[in-house]
């Protein structure tokens, strides 16, 4: 039975790359490493009714679950070019498969994303996917190199996925006829990762990380591996119209602060890089928004002295 739900998958994700010798099927794929290239690779696990809602479609737990991946590739400024899958079902169901399949292999396909392998087994519902990426060496965009005096920059805007979730969890009743709600939700389910931007932010972003804790956490990584320290301008951040309609904007702007699952990039540029950067990823149709600057010390601030939140982002285990 396990062997028809990996036809049933193998079926629906096929993908040619060239560099794939050997996909699903054998013992281990084999895969041929771009010559003079660094391999960036990166896990995450998503777990029923922690990372998704529990009615949440399987097409759409399938394309977050390459989506949270390939955000983390964009981060560093890798493309992307094969998946590992491992699914874990309390029981064959082969419509769920179906679905996950699918989901996966719309966003694999939007990035040419080789599925190459993984391990399918019975326990309690959970899907773990290993991407892999290449980058030439030394332009890998790490958290560490934020200097003092680069602005710090944010893709798209922030706190949707969180507005997202508080309509899946009935904090606010979901309104399907509501285009700002559908929009909310489809930032949660189907998030977009920034692969294009993080290509072209390679040679201009001093550091970077993606935003899947929420802001004020993922950049609290950030300064701490740079050794810095960051002042956020609050009233800067960018929020969506439809964030600022259904809660307020109050209220968005504080989602957009500690909300997580956005997956949008945060980077810092030196001033000098910035006018080039901002060519860039217009030419990528991307939006970006100076919300800060790096400034000596550590931590996260807000400019003016505001109130720090209370929610500091997601933590797996607080305490
Ligand atoms: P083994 O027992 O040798 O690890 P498996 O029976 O687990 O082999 O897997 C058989 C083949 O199917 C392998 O190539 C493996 O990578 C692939 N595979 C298993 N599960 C999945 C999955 N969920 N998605 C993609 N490929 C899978
Ligand atoms: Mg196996």
């Amino acid at each position: 039975m396990e062997f028809r739900l990996i036809d049933r998958i193998r079926e629906r994700t096929a993908q040619l790359r060239e560099d794939v010798r050997l996909g699903i099927g054998d013992d281990a794929a084999l895969l041929t490493v771009p010559l003079g290239q660094e391999l960036a690779v990166a896990i995450d696990t998503l777990v029923g009714g922690v990372h998704f809602p529990h009615d949440t479609a399987p097409a759409d737990i399938g394309w977050k679950a390459l989506a949270v991946n390939l955000s983390d590739l964009a981060a560093m400024g890798a493309a992307p070019a094969w998946a590992l899958l491992a699914l874990t079902l309390p029981q064959v169901d082969p419509a769920r498969v179906d679905g996950l399949a699918e989901g996966f292999a719309q966003l694999a396909r939007e990035y040419g994303v080789a599925l190459v392998g993984g391990d399918t087994t019975r326990g309690p519902f959970c899907l773990s996917v290993a991407v892999h990426g290449f980058v030439p060496p030394g332009q890998a965009l790490t958290r560490a190199g934020a200097c003092v005096g680069d602005a710090v920059f944010v893709t798209g805007t922030l706190g949707d996925a969180a507005g997202g979730l508080r309509l899946a969890l009935g904090e606010r009743p979901f309104d399907p006829a509501d285009e700002a709600h559908r929009m909310l939700r489809a930032r949660l389910d189907r998030p977009i990762p920034r692969v294009r931007a993080g290509l072209a932010l390679r040679g201009f972003a001093n550091a970077c990380i993606d935003v899947s804790d929420g802001l004020l956490a993922d950049l609290g990584h950030l300064c701490a591996a740079s050794g810095v320290g960051v002042e956020i301008d609050a009233d800067a951040l960018p929020l969506s119209p439809a964030s600022c309609t259904v809660f307020g904007e109050g209220p968005a702007r504080e989602l957009a602060l500690a909300g997580g699952d956005d997956y949008e990039l945060c980077f810092t540029v030196p001033p000098a890089r910035i006018a080039a950067m901002q060519a860039a990823l217009d030419g990528q149709g991307c939006r970006v928004t100076r919300i800060g600057r790096v400034v000596e010390g550590q931590g996260v601030s807000l400019a003016g002295g505001g109130p720090a939140p209370q929610r500091r982002g997601w933590d797996h285990f607080p305490g």
